[in-house]
């Protein structure tokens, strides 16, 4: 282990496991190890619980009401808003929209402010890490306005080729579109000097949150992105919410995407007006309860503290990282200087389906696949990767289960070690 691999390895580790009632089940007959967090994380019970007693206490549609618990409600709506707007260091709350996740967010993006901005010729920078959910959109978009796509390379650690992306800027490029954090590789990437590079063009920069929020403190202040999405259901909250940051006047100057109730300032069959931000980006009855729900995982993870959970998964990934790099047979594919809690590896005549059945079959969940990131499997000449992702209740023990795991699939399958 490196120097620094050692002293995050000393931080404190978090013990928050018995907040989350799922984690107390077994599966297969064992103890429930769960490292699939990239795809979503569990449920503590403050978030159940407030679900279960906004409907049992609060439910009611909201805006437009006149009745007291309409407006209970709104007011419990609007302070999920509110806890976004904390969470993100958003400078107005009316820079939060809700959506149903990371997707529609970016797909709302692609679709008001792309269809408004973009024109033949203009061009939109990805990067080779995206998610497919950073990309299709922008794909759509360019099919419909004749813009096009052009994707900053990804180096043999998983890291972003900055004088690439340097180089791929310039007078047509409008927007940039980077994961803060990838799914599939970890890799933390440098969205301030991102950011600082693509305004200098005189770009625009969305920011693919999914992977970051739960995992690190974010500032879209100090990053300067002008817009930032993620879903709840990746940040201990419930599936089905999300949210896009937009910095006020990009989001004031955009059309509605969607229309309905609840979006409109006046109708009439000659002609309607639209709400104000962020209301014009939210048309119909939203997902209340899943406002409240995120609202308490926000509350969750602000109580435990962003930098405490960063230290912890930091620990954890410093340790097993070192433990998978001793195991013979196993390449990491992601080595990123910076990276968050995701260890992404194949191991050497072992599909990784096998490797997450046999894994399965010993209680420990992980993933296996190309994790919705296919052009960059393909850029590292792989179909896939096992992947095992951190999360702020993962263990020791978790570890050691994955690592006993993968010594038991080896051995089944008589590669690595042979004197074990
Ligand atoms: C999960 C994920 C998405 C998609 O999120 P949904 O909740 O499915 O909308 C997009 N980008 C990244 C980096 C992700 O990890």
């Amino acid at each position: 282990m490196n120097a620094p691999a050692l002293a995050a390895s000393r931080a404190p580790l978090l013990d928050r496991g018995a907040d989350f009632p799922i984690l107390s089940r077994q599966v297969q007959g064992r103890r429930l190890v769960y490292l699939d967090n990239g795809a979503t994380t569990q449920k503590p019970a403050a978030v159940i619980d407030a679900e279960r007693q906004f409907y049992e206490q609060s439910n009611a549609n909201i805006h437009r009401g006149v009745h007291w618990l309409s407006q209970h409600a709104t007011d419990l709506y609007e302070q999920g808003r509110e806890q976004v707007r904390q969470l993100l260091n958003a400078a107005r709350h009316e820079e939060i929209v809700f959506t149903r996740g990371t997707t529609e967010a970016i797909n709302l993006v692609a679709c008001s402010w792309g269809q408004s901005a973009l024109k033949q010729g203009d061009e939109i920078v990805l990067t080779g890490m995206e998610h497919h959910s950073n990309i299709v959109p922008w794909q759509l978009l360019c099919e419909r306005s004749g813009a096009v796509l052009r994707v900053v390379p990804v180096t043999d650690s998983g890291e972003l080729d900055l004088d690439e992306y340097r180089a791929l800027l310039g007078p047509r490029t409008r927007l940039v579109c980077v994961a803060h954090i990838s799914n599939a590789l970890g890799t933390i990437n440098p969205i301030a000097e991102i950011v600082r590079l693509a305004h200098e063009a005189g770009a625009k920069v969305l920011v693919d949150g999914a992977q970051a929020v739960a995992h690190q403190a974010v500032d879209v202040q100090a990053l300067g992105c002008d817009f930032y999405v993620f879903s709840g259901h990746k940040l201990y909250g419930p599936t089905g919410i999300g949210a896009l940051y937009a910095r006020y006047d990009v989001l004031n100057g955009m059309p509605p995407w969607q229309g309905g109730g609840d979006m409109i300032h006046t109708v009439s069959f000659e002609r309607s007006t639209y709400a104000d931000v962020p209301q014009r980006f939210e048309a119909g009855t939203p997902n209340i309860a899943g406002v409240i729900g995120l609202d308490a995982a926000i509350r969750y993870v602000r109580e435990v503290g962003l930098e405490a959970i960063a230290a912890h998964e930091q620990s954890l990934l410093a340790m097993a990282t070192a433990e998978l790099q001793a195991l013979p047979g196993v390449r990491l594919i992601g080595t990123a200087a910076h990276k968050a809690g995701i260890l992404s590896f194949v191991v050497d005549g072992i599909h990784p389906h096998d490797l997450g059945t046999i894994l399965d079959m010993e209680g420990v969940a992980i993933r296996a696949g190309h994790h919705c990131a296919m052009p960059l499997m393909t850029r590292f000449g792989i179909p896939g990767t096992a992947r095992a992702s951190l999360a702020l209740y993962n263990t020791q023990e978790d570890v050691d289960a994955l690592m006993a795991g993968l010594r038991k699939a080896q051995k089944l399958f008589g590669t690595g070690r042979k004197d074990d």
